[in-house]
């Protein structure tokens, strides 16, 4: 069984569990550079009251655990980061949506915008099948 790497397109064994050109690494710094570029060009956006007072609530909303760990690994795990299923950059209207956050870890973060890199719309598909599940197991209640 072969592999092939989504960012060079390398083919390899299924065994080595990561392209042997360093992508993984290389897609993890460059989609980090990406984040934090962004994060400093709307600062002003995360500095915001609105934006403090929405990123409280989402955190609530889950309980302070990270729901992407939480159904994608099962794993129950701390969340750190209010993130934006579908990105600012690409709808202003939805920045300030409870309904467009979801609460994740840092490193389930970066799994997702890594994701995001590859098929961003089954992505925001999966993490909307998770809120859902969300609701339904938990209806606003937390856990
Ligand atoms: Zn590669
Ligand atoms: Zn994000």
């Amino acid at each position: 069984m072969n592999r092939i790497c989504p960012r060079c397109r390398k083919v390899y064994s299924y065994n080595l569990k990561k392209c042997p050109n360093g992508c993984n690494e290389k897609i993890r710094s460059e989609s980090n550079k990406i984040y934090d570029k962004y994060q400093r060009e709307n600062s002003e956006f995360y500095n915001s009251k609105a934006w403090k007072v929405l990123r409280e609530s989402c955190k609530n909303k889950y309980s302070g655990l990270c729901l992407w760990s939480l159904y994608k690994h099962k794993k129950v795990k701390k969340g750190t980061t209010a993130h934006h299923i579908v990105p600012v950059s690409q709808d202003k209207t939805k920045a300030l949506l409870l309904s467009n956050l979801v609460y994740v870890s840092d490193e389930a973060h970066r799994e997702i915008h890594k994701l995001y890199e590859l098929n961003k719309l089954e992505t925001i598909k999966q993490i909307k099948e998770f809120i859902q599940v969300y609701d339904l197991e938990y209806g606003g209640r937390g856990i």
